[in-house]
Order: C-alpha cells, then structure tokens, then sequence
C-alpha cells in the first residue's frame, strides 16, 4: 500500500480543498453503501478505499468511516471474510480515533461468530500471516495490526486466564509474532 494515494480526491494537505471533500465523501459512500451489491464481499470494499485512508482523515471524515467500519465488520460473519477486512484496514490508524475502536468492534464480532477461544486464535494467526506491512510510521505511531492484536490477546486472556498463554504457544501464535518482526526487518 503506497503512503499517499494517487487517486484524483486525494490531496497531501492539511488545507483540504472543499470540493475534494466532497469527492471523497461521495467515494467512500458510494464504495461502501451502493457498492454492497456491486461487490458483496467487504473486505474487497475496504480495500478500493483503503488507498484513501490518510485523506479520510485530513477531509474530517473520520467519524465517518468509523460508522462505516464498524457496520461492515458487524455484518462479517466468516472467519475468511473477516481476516479480508482486517488487512483492508491496515493504515487506518492514519484517522483520528478509528483504529482503537475499530479493533474493539473487530474482536468482539470475531467471537460472535466463532464462538470458540482455539478457532478465535487459528483466524487470527491466520492473519497476522497474511499480514504485510510497508512505508515507515510516524515516531510512536502504531499500526492497526498493533491495536487488534492487543484487543485480541486482552479478549483472550479475559476470557481464559492465564491459560490463554498455553493456548496462544500451542497454536505457534508467538512465531507467527516473529515472522511479522523478520518481514518488517526486511522492508
Ligand atoms: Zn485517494
């Protein structure tokens, strides 16, 4: 994923022009609301405007996006669909406020719908070994992969105690935490 978006709304500015705004807004509406039948699957929707994440934000859509988010990722209700969405909202830390509160909403949704701490933990190895993260972060800025996994591991350890932890090393969950380390080395 490129650090700025190339797609004509987006500018790299704090003083964001009104009619881009408007662009923008009538983009991530249409991607989200019209495009569910165009494109049914979810995460696929994030990912067209994923690009877009930085200019959400400098357009003061923000809360926006959350509302939008946080209705997609309650209607997710298959673990493969829910690791799509999960990557589609990497970068999404780059708007005020949505990453700790979209990761939230993420965990609690993927419980509903697999009803099991074991299959809970395999889904979410499952993405952190889909997981590629590129371009550098701002000084202490922390990625949406950093607030779900730790969403993640406090529902878990809520939920299980200090087994969670035996859970978490019989799944290889801390090697799957080392690979994401080793590829972001490499970048
Ligand atoms: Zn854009």
């Amino acid at each position: 994923m490129p650090d700025r978006c190339i797609c004509p709304h987006c500018e790299d500015t704090a003083d964001f022009p009104e009619q881009n705004r408007r662009d923008l807004f009538a983009f991530l509406y249409m991607a989200m609301e019209l495009g569910a039948k165009a494109v049914p699957e979810s995460g696929s929707r994030l990912a067209l405007v994923q690009p877009c994440y930085t200019s959400f934000g400098l357009a003061g859509l923000s809360e926006y996006f959350a509302y939008m988010g946080r209705r997609i990722i309650e209607s997710l209700t298959d673990s493969r669909h829910w690791v799509l969405a999960m990557l589609a909202l990497e970068g999404c830390q780059r708007m005020p406020d949505v990453a700790e509160q979209l990761a939230e909403v993420a965990v609690t949704s993927l419980k509903i719908s697999t009803l099991d701490t074991t299959r809970m933990i395999e889904v979410a190895i499952e993405y952190v070994k889909r997981l590629r993260v590129s371009g550098r972060t701002a000084d202490r800025e922390r990625r949406f992969y950093q607030y779900l996994v730790d969403a993640f591991a406090n529902l878990v350890v809520r939920e299980k105690g200090f087994d969670a932890f035996l859970d978490f090393h019989d799944r290889d969950w801390y090697k799957a935490d080392e690979s994401v380390r080793d590829r972001r080395g490499t970048l």
